[in-house]
C-alpha cells in the first residue's frame, strides 16, 4: 500500500526535479541602473552599442529576483526558456535607448573597424541569469516591458539634478545624493560604486525595489551594501 507520506515525498520530488519550486521563488526585485559615465570610467574599457554613444543618462542594467535575506536566486530556467529575442522585437527600440551595454566583452568589429558593444548579449545574460528565476510571474515580454516601463517612471537624472547634483566629475556626498532620492520618490535606493583609474570611487550603480510583479515599487527588504563608497563620491561625466 502506499502511503500518504510516499505521494508526498514523490510529489515534492517530482516539484524539485521540475524546477518550479525551490530554485524559482524570490520576494522582490532589485531594478538596478548604472551610470554610463562610471561604467566607462574604470582600467577597463568600455564600448558603445551600434546604435552610438548612448545618451548622458542613467541606462538600465537589470531587474533581478531577489530574496528579502539578501541572496538571490540565478539561472533558473535556461534549458526550457531561453532568449529569444523575436518574442520582444517590440520593445527592441525602447531598449536600444534605455537598456544598452557598454561592455566590450565578446564585442564585435563593425565594418569601419570600430568595436562594438552588443546589447543582444547583455539582455540574453540578464534574461538567462536573473529573469528566467522570475518567469512564473513574468514571461519575457513581460519581463522586458515592465522593465523598460519602470525606467520611464522614475527619472535619477532629474531628481539629482534638481537637487544640485550633476554628472560634471565633482564629488558629491552619499547622503545627500541618497536623501535626494528618497525625497522624491519616498523609498530609499541603494547605492554602490566603483574605482576610477586614479583610486577616486565614483557612484556607479542605483537600486530600487520592486515587487514581484514589478509593478510597483515598494520598500527594498535589504539593501545592497554601501562598502563600496566612500562619504562623498566622482559623479563623472558621460
Ligand atoms: P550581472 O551578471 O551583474 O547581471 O551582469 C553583468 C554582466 O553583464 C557582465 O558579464 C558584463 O560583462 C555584462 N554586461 C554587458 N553589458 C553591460 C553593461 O553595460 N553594464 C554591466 N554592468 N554589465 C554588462
Amino acid at each position: 500500500m502506499i502511503s500518504i507520506s510516499t505521494i508526498a515525498i514523490k510529489l515534492l520530488m517530482l516539484l524539485s526535479f521540475g524546477n518550479i519550486w525551490i530554485s524559482r521563488d524570490f520576494d522582490f526585485f532589485y531594478f538596478v541602473q548604472q551610470w554610463p559615465g562610471s561604467f566607462c570610467d574604470t582600467k577597463k574599457s568600455c564600448c558603445f552599442p551600434l546604435t552610438g554613444k548612448p545618451v548622458s543618462n542613467f541606462s538600465i542594467h537589470g531587474l533581478w529576483p531577489n530574496f528579502s535575506n539578501g541572496s538571490f536566486p540565478s539561472n533558473c530556467n535556461i534549458a526550457e526558456n531561453p532568449f529569444n529575442q523575436s518574442k520582444i522585437t517590440d520593445l527592441i527600440p525602447r531598449a536600444e535607448k534605455g537598456w544598452a551595454s557598454l561592455s566590450c566583452a565578446g564585442s564585435k568589429k563593425t565594418e569601419n573597424n570600430k568595436t562594438s558593444s552588443d546589447n543582444t548579449r547583455f539582455w540574453k545574460h540578464e534574461w538567462d541569469k536573473h529573469g528566467t528565476c522570475s518567469d512564473l510571474i513574468l514571461d519575457q515580454h513581460a519581463y522586458f516591458e515592465a522593465t523598460l516601463n519602470l525606467k520611464d517612471r522614475v527619472d535619477l537624472l532629474q531628481i539629482l539634478q534638481y537637487n544640485g547634483i550633476k554628472p560634471d566629475g565633482n564629488l558629491y556626498s552619499i547622503v545627500n545624493i541618497t536623501k535626494a532620492i528618497t525625497q522624491a520618490i519616498g523609498l530609499e535606493p541603494g547605492i554602490t560604486c566603483n574605482t576610477d583609474p586614479s583610486g577616486n570611487r565614483q557612484l556607479n550603480e542605483i537600486y530600487l525595489c520592486a515587487d514581484k510583479y514589478a509593478s510597483s515599487f515598494i520598500e527594498c527588504p535589504i539593501l545592497p551594501s554601501r562598502k563600496s563608497c566612500t562619504d562623498m563620491v566622482e559623479f563623472p561625466i558621460f
